[in-house]
């Protein structure tokens, strides 16, 4: 692989063709890319903004609601768009809020045909629907990028303590996953032919923030993304401001959703961004006469990634995502507070 900070040239000084349209430097330019057709012959077009600098410098794609139904994203990345523009960077963003616009229309994490698109990149362009669109967006947009930052929530149902999952074995993808500043960073590859896996795979770094829940706008998590992202920019010199530092960074490499062994109706006591310790009590399973037929305890000690946000239970149903702490726990301790409810929790900036 190259190394980084040459191969920056891509969007750099050069010129920059995206969906048949130039790009010169100190330009902004709205760009409605083709992705795909209507049943109607009408083109599917998803929204793109370029933001080029005047001066060179790294190419950032931000994609939001790959998922359709992952909403924090897409306000993250009008957010940064509102903000930013050709004056105040160095370098240039792709920015692109709403990449799986069927999904967005039908409150659904997937395409029309039930296909995950984050399942299909780097995509195929005589392959499946999903694959097509996958690839036109690989082609315009991370071919054209340095680096990338691609933004989740959890799955419908459930919610995510605001956290980084990125490859940190690679050098440059950690030096985004760091400088991005959540309080928990998640040490994974992704799953393969994820946009995250298949940028990495490509020679662009690239991270995944995820935070909170599907189909809303929810402020913490939107600001916590936002100010991530200025964090990269300044990391890669794109924006002259101070990087913030969170007060705390571990790192987990692994994570384990806890079960339900039997069904019922859930008093989830556990939340994110909480310790618990091993045999702690995460949740209690009762039957709807208000007996209890289920304790839920933590398999080892860790720190609460998500949960469901449902509750009731059918055996097997995720209850608790555990990240695993292990030389790290005697960092996350020094600094948890202890919440009005007694429960100890690690402080995350907003
Ligand atoms: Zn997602």
């Amino acid at each position: 692989m190259p190394a980084r900070e040459s191969s920056w040239q891509k969007a750099g000084t050069g010129e920059l063709v995206i969906g048949g349209r130039k790009i010169k430097p100190g330009e902004t330019q709205e760009i409605l890319l083709k992705i795909s057709e209507f049943y109607t012959s009408n083109p599917v077009n998803i929204p793109l903004t370029v933001i080029r600098g005047h001066e060179p410098g790294p190419s950032v794609f931000l994609t939001a609601a790959i998922h359709g139904d992952e909403l924090n994203g897409v306000e993250i990345v009008r957010s940064v768009i509102q903000e930013l523009d050709h004056n105040k960077i160095n370098g240039t963003l792709l920015c692109l809020p709403v990449v799986n616009r069927f999904g967005f229309l039908t409150h659904s994490r997937y395409l029309p045909d039930r296909r995950d698109l984050n399942r299909h990149f780097p995509g195929e362009p005589r392959g499946s629907s999903a694959d097509r669109i996958a690839a036109i967006i690989f082609m315009q947009v991370v071919a054209n990028a340095d680096y990338g930052m691609d933004f989740h929530t959890a799955a419908v149902g459930r919610t995510n303590l605001p956290h980084l999952r990125a490859d940190l074995s690679r050098r440059e993808v950690r030096r985004l996953a760091r400088a991005f500043g959540t309080e928990v960073i998640v040490d994974k590859p992704g799953s393969p032919q994820s946009l995250r896996a298949a940028s990495v795979a490509a020679g662009v770094p690239a991270i995944l923030y995820e935070g909170g829940e599907t189909f809303r706008f929810q402020r913490r998590n939107i600001r916590k993304g936002i100010a991530g992202s200025y964090n990269v920019l300044a990391a890669l010199g794109m924006l002259p401001i101070p990087p913030k530092e969170p007060k705390l960074q571990v790192i987990v490499k692994k994570t384990e959703w806890v079960r339900a062994e039997r069904g019922g109706i859930l008093d989830l006591i556990a939340q994110p961004g909480e310790l618990v310790y091993e045999h702690e009590e995460l949740a209690v399973i009762e039957n709807p006469f208000g007996r209890e037929v289920s304790t839920v305890v933590a398999p080892f000690t860790g720190l609460v990634l998500g949960t469901t946000t449902r509750p009731m239970v059918s055996p097997g149903d995720a209850i608790c995502h555990l990240a695993k702490l292990d030389r790290t726990l005697a960092t996350v301790e020094k600094h948890l507070y202890i919440t009005a409810s007694g429960r100890r929790r690690i402080p995350v900036d907003v």
